[in-house]
């Protein structure tokens, strides 16, 4: 059957995460129709995942699915988190390529000719993006940002670049092993890293927000980074362990240390204070080895539950895969 037949357009998938976008989402729609526009030697389809919104973008998701026919929407019975709605994405995607782009802009949809060029060429399986610079983002945020980013590739095996964003375009093989690493706590940029494949690093000059405000307070990215640590590291672990044999060394050198001086000097009572300091000190070391601990038998119980990462209350008509 295959004789005779042109050569089939290849698919390039979007995924776009929003959550609270009413501000953005008719400007991105309008971009990205701009360069589907320009790509006519692609099919394109474009799933626009509602997280459980509380304004009007799952409304505005309606009608832009009615405009363009390459667009569908799903949404969210509550709101899962980026990761969530980026992994629904890739659950449903079945293009050649397949590429996660955020509704505000800051992933100029414009890259993506360039982008796909790189995969052409055959020397790659992703392309992915990097901001040259934070410009317009608070420097405390770009000070811990930076920090992470050391901390995470001294301690972990996932390869993760400073300033790299989620916008990727990748083959579908790469997608399709984005997909059955199943991982309930998911660090996107970690997982990315650590699959490897060949990855071209595109980079680009920040670009600040259309509209609306970041979904991420700085506390929330805190926790998320303390979420790629456990996931991707377990040198806490180690750390953990060798504080507590640092302290078995201490108070044995204690032990053999106030024994000698009682055998020499008697036993004057005395010594309250150091007694209390070493108590609140070995207390603390103690308390911070559990929390951190508990941190991995929390992401191990998140894990054997085994839930879904998502749940869909409302879609546009198709196949989509409703809970994954
Ligand atoms: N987002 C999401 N769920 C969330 C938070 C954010 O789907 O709980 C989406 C958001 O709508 C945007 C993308 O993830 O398309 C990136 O979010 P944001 O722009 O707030 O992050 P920043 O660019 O500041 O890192
Ligand atoms: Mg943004």
């Amino acid at each position: 059957m295959i004789f005779g037949r042109k050569q089939e357009m290849k698919k390039i998938s979007i995924i776009v995460p929003c959550y609270n976008e009413e501000d953005c989402l008719l400007d991105f729609d309008a971009k990205l129709s701009e360069v589907v526009g320009q790509m006519g030697d692609y099919e394109f389809e474009v799933f626009y995942i509602d997280d459980g919104s509380k304004d009007h973008t799952l409304e505005l998701m309606r009608q832009i699915c009615k405009k363009r026919d390459y667009a569908s929407y799903l949404s969210f019975s509550r709101n899962f988190g980026k990761e969530a709605a980026m992994y629904a994405g890739f659950c449903n995607a079945n293009g050649d390529y397949v590429a996660v782009m955020d509704a505000d802009l800051q992933d100029p949809p414009e890259l993506l000719p360039d982008m796909v060029k790189f995969l052409e060429s055959g020397e790659y399986d992703s392309v992915a993006t990097r901001r040259i610079n934070r410009e317009g983002e608070p420097p405390i945020r770009s000070l811990f940002a930076r920090m992470f980013y050391k901390l995470i590739n001294k301690i972990s095996d996932a390869d993760i670049v400073d300033g790299a964003r989620d916008y990727r375009l990748m083959k579908k093989e790469m997608a399709d092993v984005i997909v059955a690493m199943g991982e309930q706590n998911r660090f996107s940029k970690g997982i990315f890293g650590w699959i490897g494949f060949r990855t071209y690093w595109y980079a680009f000059e920040n670009v600040k927000r259309a509209a609306g405000e970041t979904k991420w307070s700085f506390w929330k990215l805190l926790k998320y980074s303390m979420d790629g640590i456990v996931s991707f590291s377990q040198v806490p672990l180690s750390i953990a362990s060798w504080m507590g044999m640092g302290c078995t060394g201490i108070s044995l050198a204690a032990i053999v240390f106030i024994v000698i001086r009682k055998l020499i000097f008697g036993d004057p009572v005395q010594g309250w204070a150091s007694n209390m300091c070493v108590m609140i000190f070995i207390g603390g070391v103690q308390l911070f080895c559990l929390g951190v601990i508990g941190q991995y038998i929390g992401k191990t119980y998140a894990e054997t539950k085994k839930r879904p990462h998502y749940i869909v209350s409302e879609c546009s008509e198709g196949q989509i895969k409703r809970v994954g």
